[in-house]
């Protein structure tokens, strides 16, 4: 990362001008804080891009669930906060050359239950664990082998087979063990085929993914039962297909003439149309800008 990307005492220098700076930071909420790192820096230093990430919402949907009063009241919040900083930039009057990009990164769904695709695994044998102690004394469990392996992301999974014991065969042991859980659990999961997986663009090393029924993430227990209840109420990483599960953009300011609804927009080129609103293109990004005019 260059040194404009981060410069060195820039917390230092924040910090000593703006003595409220971390006075509303908790364990869930540090959004004020970044707020004001941004106010801080458009007043000073007027950016030519800046980018904020304000990931309170994230804490609180994770806690509480989507569509919640919890998660509204956050939501809220973040506005109040979008708020402050286009204020600032009006203060530094950069606001109106100012195009602005309220981007989120995925939707949420609720989720009770988990799913622990490695405890299902262990329990077929095809991953080997021993029970132990970790460095402070808790109860741990060690793989001591893998053939099979669930690379979890929450909402969904992929099931991965070890390098050099890939056969049709193994495949076959995972699947029935994932059959097995299901005929006991109902449908809890979906489960799509490697062509299918990569079709979507997901990852091309997956034997298998796994998308969790409504109500249901994944776990990464390797012991113990292999369905348990979730603390957590909202999950992401999900398809993104999934109903009720898409991102939201807002593009407004300079350069941006469109007015209304942009439709369904694929991720991947935010990225672009960001750059075009600078003059620059992204010359090797998959995306195509998005026509703002
Ligand atoms: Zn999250």
């Amino acid at each position: 990362m260059g040194t404009n990307a981060r410069p060195a005492e820039l917390a230092a220098e924040i910090a000593t001008r703006d003595r409220e700076l971390y006075a509303h930071v908790n364990a869930d909420e540090q959004d004020d804080m970044r707020t004001r790192f941004a106010e801080h820096i458009i007043r000073e230093k007027r950016p030519r891009l800046m980018l904020v990430h304000l990931f309170d919402l994230d804490h609180f949907q994770h806690d509480y669930g989507p569509l919640t009063k919890e998660a509204f009241a956050m939501l809220e919040k973040t506005d109040g906060y979008v708020g402050r900083i286009l204020d600032a930039s009006a203060r530094a009057g950069t606001l109106p050359e100012t195009a602005v990009f309220i981007v989120s990164d995925h939707g949420f769904r609720p989720v009770r239950k988990l799913i622990h695709p490695g405890a299902i695994l262990a329990r077929a044998g095809l991953i080997k664990v021993s029970e132990g102690k970790d460095a402070k004394g808790n109860a741990r469990a060690f793989v001591e082998e893998w053939d099979a392996w669930a690379y979890l992301t929450n909402g969904s999974c992929s099931i991965m087979l070890r390098r050099g014991g890939r056969s049709p065969a193994k495949l076959r042991e995972v699947r029935a063990a994932l059959n097995d859980f299901l005929r006991r659990e109902g449908p809890v999961f979906s489960v799509l085929e490697a062509k299918e997986v990569r079709r979507r663009g997901a990852d091309p090393g997956a034997a298998l993914m796994l998308e969790g029924a409504e109500g249901y993430g994944f776990g990464g227990n390797l012991t113990g039962e292999a369905l348990t209840d979730n603390k957590q109420r909202g999950a992401h990483g999900y398809l993104p297909m999934t109903p009720d599960y898409r991102a939201s953009l807002i593009a407004s300011g300079a350069s941006v003439a469109r007015r209304g609804d942009l439709g369904t927009v694929r991720m991947t080129d935010i990225g672009p149309t960001i750059a075009r609103a600078l003059s620059l293109s992204l010359r090797d990004a998959e995306g195509k800008p998005l026509r703002l005019r």
